[in-house]
């Protein structure tokens, strides 16, 4: 039997996860972040920030993670590293959760599990993480080994044309590969991208192999041409993969609300379907992804969670 009722258990330990919990702590609530196996979330598989507000010079991602963690434990806040919920059951309050064997309880969840990019699962995709295989424009996009020169982005939704359109302010070329001959991005950004001469798309074409010296950085894709099985190698010096995000919700299917692609629906500002649970960050939020919009997301579902308790104990 669970022996504590806790006020909040945050599930997640990304931006948006030890943003809840920094605001959380500061409201007395002494949360508890239930951190999974990734802690600091997806910003510490990214090399440089570069756009997250008050670091001229950038910040590395895994150090504005741990100052994150650093500064809600300041305000009481308790990280548990590693801890991993395998089930919850949300239909009675206090809600209960099944991590790592043990039950914990809680009269408030905050679910800031995030998600994962989806990868090509290619063997030189792995070796080549972070040495010119990326999976955010946004974040590495401008670092120096990327300017002047080629670079290829996967992918046909809205993601994949977003990231090229924005690869052009510093590559020298973009190639687009995309698996179909057609785009799946909305026709505005399709447009944009198909208008634009820095782009080339590469159609009905499979990354095989990502090429790169001794394992080191990035030199180009060995492409299939799946209609014709022709293979060619087009040089680059970056790959950028936007093939989709999977979020990590899987342990909420049926018990919260959400899309068909897994993403929790917020209700009403961080409020999901069921009362007394808030949602913040990427397993929420497929539009903007951002280490900033996760955070303040992260801000609100604290914010509403102690309003929550503060009317529940009128
Ligand atoms: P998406 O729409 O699911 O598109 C994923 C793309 O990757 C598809 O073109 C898909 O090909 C391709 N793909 C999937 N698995 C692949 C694989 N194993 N190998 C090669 N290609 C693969 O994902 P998204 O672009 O990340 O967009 C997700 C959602 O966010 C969408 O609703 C989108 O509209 C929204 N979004 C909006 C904005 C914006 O409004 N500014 C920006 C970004 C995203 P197929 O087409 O053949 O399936």
């Amino acid at each position: 039997m669970a022996s504590e009722i806790h006020k909040v258990i945050i599930i997640g330990s990304g931006c948006a996860g030890l943003t809840a919990a920094l605001y959380a702590a500061r409201a007395q609530l002494a949360p508890v972040v239930l951190a999974g196996t990734m802690p600091g979330g997806l910003l510490t598989t990214t090399s440089t920030v570069e756009n997250f507000p008050g670091f001229p010079e950038g910040v590395d991602g895994t150090d504005l993670m741990i100052s994150m963690q650093q500064q809600a434990e300041h305000f009481g806040a308790t990280v548990n590293f590693g801890a991993t919920v395998e089930k919850v059951n949300l239909d009675v309050r206090p809600f209960t959760l099944t991590v790592d064997g043990s039950e914990m309880s809680a009269q408030t969840l905050i679910v800031a599990s995030g998600a994962g990019h989806r990868h090509l699962g290619l063997d030189s995709e792995k070796n080549l993480d972070k040495k010119g295989v990326t999976y955010c424009a946004t974040c590495d996009g401008a670092l120096p080994i990327f300017r002047d020169q080629p670079l290829v982005v996967v992918g046909g939704g809205d993601s994949a044309c977003e990231e090229a359109a924005f690869l052009t302010r510093f590559a020298s070329r973009v190639y687009l590969v995309h698996r179909r001959d057609e785009l799946r991005a909305s026709k505005i950004m399709a447009d944009r991208v198909l208008s634009n001469e820095m782009i080339e798309p590469i159609w009905d074409s499979e990354i095989s192999e990502i090429l790169g010296v001794e394992q080191e950085r990035v030199t180009g894709v060995r492409l299939s041409n799946n209609q014709t099985g022709q293979e060619k190698v087009v040089e680059c010096a970056g790959v950028f993969i936007a093939i989709g995000h999977v979020p990590n919700t899987q342990i909420f299917q049926g018990k919260l609300e959400m899309d068909h692609s897994g993403y929790i629906t917020r209700i009403e500002g961080a409020q999901t379907s069921v009362r007394g649970v808030f949602v913040a960050g990427d397993c929420s939020d497929k539009i903007y992804r951002q280490a900033i919009t996760a955070a303040g997301m992260g801000c609100a579902a604290a914010i509403e969670a102690e309003r929550f308790l503060a009317c529940e104990n009128q």
